[in-house]
């Protein structure tokens, strides 16, 4: 992270990075990403990995394709992960609207309120969470223990029946409390959606696309797939116009982590068209471009499969890099099923986008090890 000049609010009303150029797409003059305001939260660029012993382990050369690990899990912010990019936009925005304090929602082990728990701690701003659980006394771990940890204010609801992402009536309900409790005390609350997907936060996988694309271009490298874990749909949103802006070389191929696909793709669409209306380029995503496989889902959402474990386990011992039980276990577990059954062949070169969530682990304990 560069090193902070001035106050939160100062910083992100600073001129645009130095480093970012304008882009002009097909003839249409675009406004940059880099003009738009962000409040540096992620330590940039993250690394990206070839994974030579997983593919060894996947059957080698005459089997698997080439194998490069994105690793958004090491953006640095509380322990890392994807929501660190959406949260550099989410944060910079709470802060133009005189915001004083954040307010999102997500299940009790959201990767997304923990880091927007600490994003709010560096931008000097109150966060609450309301999460939901299945469980009325759920264990104070993972994620949830580090909530505490950054003394975020905490609302616990029950989670819908049926585990799916989808915000329902309660947590409404709760935030509206929450918020109008806020502002009786004279806060000004800034609602972030269920995690971080909005036109706004979509811009953070914009601007990890014109990351990713560079290092790509650099290493000569034109990978014919992303893979990654899709929940919530903003990195969806982020990734598909990044990659027509930028002219990406793959296709993105989201893995579902939570069912609800229809719904979802109408929100990702509309992500997309917000994003696209504050680069002032046209959206250029079309429902063809979200790819969003939901076999790899399982029993519901955070429940792991035996596949998801596999994965966790083949990482693990292959790249010591260690994948969550949620989404990236799942996300890895699809790809690779396509390996295996040759869906992907062994002359191509694919990106796994490592979205974070190992704090999660912890929460789930011995029972990752069956
Ligand atoms: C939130 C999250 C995702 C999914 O991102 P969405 O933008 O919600 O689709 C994937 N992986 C991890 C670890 C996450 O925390």
């Amino acid at each position: 992270m560069p090193t902070p000049v001035g106050t939160p609010r100062e910083r992100c009303l600073r001129p645009p990075h130095a480093a970012w150029p304008r882009h002009t797409t097909k003839g249409w003059e675009t406004m940059s990403i880099g003009t738009i305001p962000r409040f540096p939260l992620a330590t940039l660029p993250t690394p990206l990995h070839e994974a030579h012993r997983l593919r060894e382990a996947l059957g080698g050369p005459e089997r698997c394709p080439r194998i490069l690990i994105k690793r958004d899990d090491l953006t640095g912010l509380a322990l890392g992960g994807n929501k660190a990019r959406k949260l550099e936009f989410l944060i910079a925005d709470a802060l133009r609207k005189g915001a004083t304090a954040v307010i999102t929602t997500g299940a009790v082990q959201s990767n997304h309120a923990r880091m927007t728990a600490a994003a709010a701690r560096l931008a000097g701003l109150r966060c609450s969470l309301v999460l939901t659980t299945s469980v009325e006394d759920p264990p104070i771990q993972g994620n949830l223990l580090l909530d505490h940890l950054l003394q975020a204010d905490v609302h616990l609801v029950p989670a819908p029946p049926d585990k799916s992402l989808a915000v329902d009536a309660a947590v409404d309900e709760t935030i509206a409390r929450v918020a109008a409790d806020l502002e009786s005390r004279g806060e000004r609350p800034y609602v972030i959606p269920v995690g971080g997907s909005s036109g706004v936060g979509a811009l953070g996988y914009v601007a990890g696309t014109l990351e990713l694309v560079g290092q790509l271009a650099n290493a000569g490298e034109a990978p014919t797939r992303l893979y990654y874990a899709s929940g919530s749909r903003g990195t969806q949103a982020g990734l598909v116009l990044g990659a027509k802006i930028y002219s990406a070389p793959y296709q993105v191929y989201g893995i579902a982590v939570s069912g609800g696909g229809a719904d979802k793709d109408a929100r990702a669409l509309e992500n997309v068209a917000e994003a696209a209306a504050m680069l002032g380029v046209p959206p250029q995503v079309t429902e063809s471009d979200l790819i969003t496989d939901e076999g790899y889902i399982g029993e519901g959402y955070g429940i792991p499969t035996p596949e998801c474990l596999e994965a966790i386990r083949l990482l693990a011992q292959t790249e010591a890099i260690f994948l969550d039980p949620s989404y990236t276990g799942k996300a890895m577990a699809g790809l690779i099923d396509h390996v295996r059954r040759g869906v992907i062949g062994p002359d191509e070169t694919v990106v796994f986008l490592h979205t974070g969530g190992v704090p999660a682990i912890f929460a789930h304990g011995t029972r990752l090890l069956e």
